[in-house]
């Protein structure tokens, strides 16, 4: 969703217990170290049986001194020697007995899941509208040609193309069984103002790598149901202020209304779709909704846009759900007035009193156990969700008239909060409003808030999130990962595709770590093995389920 300037959108959750990831290099110098124990364990017995031959000399006859000390030697050179001769593969990861280290490269497909994923990727970070820094917004220029791009992979994937009524980009493969319910893989093509290379896009390229294994192994036309990779046109919302063009479209629940949307230069969302040679009415968009008997459920892989991944050092995570949003704005209305004549005591000033109010909503945001009262609908479960989930923001404020000499007469600023629990979020609005009407009465100013924006939290699938859980824990174990514990679950404080698409069946997600958390802006960075991870990942999922 459109967390418009570069942020870093948070992820949040109780941290589990932090497992460990092993990288190869780490694999490789245990294997030294196991190595140089064997070597040293091996010249001690020889050592030993050298010390027993020596002091048999007196004991026994002199033959017999002669074979302990040929046994001896024997036995020292075959344990120092087969160390060393056991191929170095066997130690680099933990499970290669049966397969060698070339069998075990070829089987994870680095050229195709890694180093041409990674390709692609930069390839589309170049696609922009701007000169210098990465915006792609709906059906730009840019995005235009992403989504010949990304077509092209598609069809390289062994998948049929087209090109829907709102922008999006499909590629779908039928498998054995063309009637029977598709699974559905998506993220966005759009980007935000000065964006990162992997938002959206990693979750598209990666889906396509793993269909193109497949595709390679013949598995492709063997798949039990039809696995259709949708490129959403519109997620982030930056061309039209509106979020989930593209998939609320395939949802079924973006309104008619919605083609009359302006951008600043006041073209309509029809316009642009015309522009690009797409006619689109009232009735074929809503001919654009799948119906959801037609559909088994859909997954989507994202940059996790938050530190916990990177701080359990797991390069994948699931997701358990996305968080629900309110977005009000606050207007505060005081007396205006000379900075140097009215008396401090007399002052009905609108800045000082958003400051309170700012600070107020931190407190309650930090500690909502403080504020709330446990009734019927406030227990404890409640509160407890609300203390690992809840986030608010003010990030906008502006004051009329914006002079240093001038005690403000209004001043609005805006509040997003973010929650997964539903009914907490509304409980926290509430409490919300209850404080600040009583600052503003205590200081005499006039407040008034109006709420702009809802959005309900979205609760994956157990079972969908299982199956993409284990199917995660493959990837990782499959490229040497050791873990202790458990893939962590993560919760997503950032909106996302799957949003608008849990409104037409089952949604499950995985997050991809990124470095420092940061998205939404051009530091934002996946490793190469973890965009590896990614594609093995899904790769393992369709193996396995479909
Ligand atoms: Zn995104």
């Amino acid at each position: 969703m459109a967390d418009r300037p570069p942020d870093q959108a948070t992820s949040f959750g109780t941290h589990p217990p932090c497992p460990t990831l092993t990288s190869h290099s780490t694999k490789a110098k245990t294997s030294t170290d196991r190595r140089t124990l064997a070597l040293l364990t091996s010249l001690a017995a020889f050592a030993f049986l050298q010390a027993l031959a020596a002091m048999a000399i007196p004991l026994t006859k002199p033959h017999s001194s002669l074979l302990i000390g040929y046994i001896s030697n024997i036995l020292a050179i075959c344990l120092v020697f087969s160390p060393l001769s056991t191929p170095a593969s066997a130690y680099i990861f933990t499970d290669t007995r049966i397969e060698d280290i070339e069998g075990r490269r070829n089987y994870l497909f680095p050229e195709i899941l890694r180093d041409e994923a990674v390709a692609r990727l930069n390839e589309l970070g170049k696609v922009s509208d701007a000169d210098g820094f990465l915006e792609r917004t709906f059906l730009s220029p840019a995005s235009v040609k992403a989504g010949k791009l990304i077509r092209r992979w598609m069809e390289d994937a062994g998948l049929k193309t087209w090109v829907d009524q709102m922008g999006n980009i499909h590629g779908r493969v039928e498998g054995m069984n063309a009637s029977s319910e598709a699974l559905l893989i998506g993220s966005h093509l759009d980007t935000v103002v000065d964006a990162g290379t992997f938002d959206g896009s990693l979750g598209i390229i990666s889906a396509l790598s793993a269909l193109k294994v497949l595709k390679i192994n013949g598995k492709l036309g063997k798949l039990r149901r039809p696995i259709e990779v949708i490129a959403f046109s519109d997620e982030e919302g930056v061309r039209f202020q509106s979020t989930f063009l593209g998939s609320a479209a395939v949802a079924g629940i973006l309104p008619i209304s919605a083609l009359q949307i302006t951008d600043k230069s006041g073209v309509t969302v029809q316009d642009v779709l015309k522009e690009n040679s797409i006619e689109t009415t009232k009735e074929n968009l809503f001919q654009l909704k799948y119906a959801p008997e037609s559909v088994w459920g859909y997954v989507e892989i994202h940059i996790e846009q938050g530190p916990v991944l990177e701080w359990v050092g797991l390069p994948l995570g699931v997701v358990k759900g996305i968080a629900g949003q309110t977005r009000l704005k606050v207007t505060v209305k005081g007396s205006q007035g000379h900075a140097g004549t009215v008396p401090m005591s007399m002052r009905q000033d609108p800045m000082a009193a958003a400051a309170e109010l700012i600070v107020m909503l931190e407190s309650l945001c930090k500690r909502p156990k403080d504020f709330l009262t446990y009734d019927g609908h406030c227990n404890d479960f409640r509160v407890e969700s609300l203390s690992s989930s809840l986030v608010c923001t003010v990030g906008e404020i502006s004051c009329w008239p914006s002079a240093s000499n001038v005690i403000p007469g209004q001043v609005t600023f805006t509040v997003d909060l973010r929650a997964m629990d539903d009914m907490g979020r509304e409980a926290i609005i509430y409490e919300l409003s209850n404080q600040m009407y009583q600052i503003c009465e205590r200081r005499s100013v006039a407040c008034a808030i109006e709420r702009k924006h809802d959005a309900n939290a979205v609760i994956c699938d157990t079972e969908l999130s299982s199956q993409l859980k284990s199917a995660a824990y493959t990837a990782v174990k499959r490229m040497g990962g050791e873990i202790q514990g458990e893939l962590p679950v993560v919760m997503s404080g950032a909106g996302h595709d799957a949003m608008a698409m849990s409104h037409l069946t089952k949604v499950g997600m995985l997050f991809v770590r990124c470095h420092g958390g940061i998205s939404h802006s051009p530091a934002e960075h996946v490793l190469d093995d973890d965009v590896w991870a990614a594609g093995l990942a899904i790769l393992a999922f369709l193996e396995t389920h479909m």
